[in-house]
């Protein structure tokens, strides 16, 4: 195949001609961004050979068929126009390069080649105009786009931080405004990758004028105070991001100091209050629940999740919150105490 078909009238021999000159240079530099949106950083477990897995081809095709539509307007004879209503000359240049003369000799996979290389000063100005319009545009803020997608198609509101400033529902959490600070922060931490709720940045925490371990205590408050108003979008906000893809989080925050230690035991105790009643209770659904938690804890339960949903009576993702929230509580208790007074 010659490049020249890319610039053809018929879609069904333009679009593969497109995708056979782009999809390799695509796939490479959009490798970095999925595997970080999509596999927590991890290599594509869906790799086979050098196959990505279902979900990242499909962001490689639907990069491809946004670059495939912008070429295909730019032969029509609408070129993109940047602010000041001057056209992309770049884009011109690659609608000059594949509608010339040496387009119908050039093989389009030698230039998919190039186009995928280092760029060289040798290279045709069409390959140089091609990878900058069709490769790095594209490629623009595609971490953010995809991890906005999966946000809301996880329900999470694609601007959380704005909802939260502007919603009537969230009025009451406004009214402390270093915490809702603490907040509004977290929660955009989280959407940008973090996996760590308490992972404020020093800086921040010395302009609210805030030490470390009553930072911390603000925020949980906060977070129960949202979970109160709001459970679903704290659930799709906070919660999802922080039970992607790991196992149960079996391990507790370490005090790293006095007030730290302090807090934490409050908490330990309040946790053991809450958890007792629960725990004590023999042949109710919840016992026999942390029961089973507490043995997963030394013993993987794959099937943990979908039993305490029927057991409980929840949709399997609420059973997952619930099973995850008793796992840290569980934790915050001890779990040797919690196994002691589940057999009583
Ligand atoms: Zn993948």
């Amino acid at each position: 195949m010659y490049l020249a078909a890319v610039a053809s009238p018929r879609q069904q021999v333009a679009f593969p001609a497109y995708f056979a000159l782009t999809s390799p240079a695509l796939r490479d530099a959009a490798r970095g961004p999925l595997r970080r949106a999509l596999h927590n950083g991890r290599y594509c477990s869906g790799v086979q050979g050098s196959c990505p897995c279902h979900t990242c081809e499909q962001w490689i095709a639907d990069l491809a068929q946004a670059g495939y539509d912008r070429l295909r307007t730019s032969l029509a004879g609408n070129v993109p126009q940047v602010r000041n209503g001057e056209p992309v000359r770049e884009m011109q240049t690659i609608v000059e390069w594949v509608t010339s003369l040496e387009a119908t000799t050039q093989d389009i996979d030698t230039m998919a080649r190039l186009l995928r290389g280092r760029p060289s000063d040798e290279e045709p100005s069409g390959l140089r105009a091609a990878r900058a319009q069709l490769i790095r545009y594209q490629l623009i803020s595609l971490e953010a786009r995809i991890s906005r997608k999966l946000a809301q198609s996880r329900g999470a509101s694609a601007r959380p931080d704005r909802d939260l400033m502007t919603s009537a529902w969230a009025a009451p959490l406004r009214e402390n405004r270093v915490a809702f600070n603490l907040l509004v922060d977290a929660i955009l931490r989280l959407r940008h990758g973090s996996r760590d709720l308490y992972g404020f940045s020093p800086e921040h925490i010395e302009q609210l004028n805030l030490d470390h371990p009553t930072a911390r205590r603000l925020l949980r408050q906060t977070l129960d105070h949202l979970h109160a108003l709001r459970p679903e979008f704290y659930l799709a906000n906070v919660f999802q991001y922080l039970s992607e893809g790991d196992p149960l989080p079996w391990t507790a925050n370490t005090p790293t100091n006095p007030e730290e230690l302090l807090i934490q035991t409050e908490e330990t105790q309040t946790i053991r209050r809450r958890l007792t009643p629960l725990l004590t209770t023999t042949g109710s659904p919840e016992h026999r629940v942390l029961e089973r938690i507490c043995a997963a804890a030394t013993n993987p339960d794959p099937n943990l999740i979908e039993w305490a949903a029927t057991e409980l009576n929840l949709k399997p993702t609420q059973a997952e919150a619930q099973v995850r929230e008793w796992v840290n509580q569980i934790t915050q208790a001890d779990l040797d105490w919690a196994t002691e007074q589940c057999h009583p």
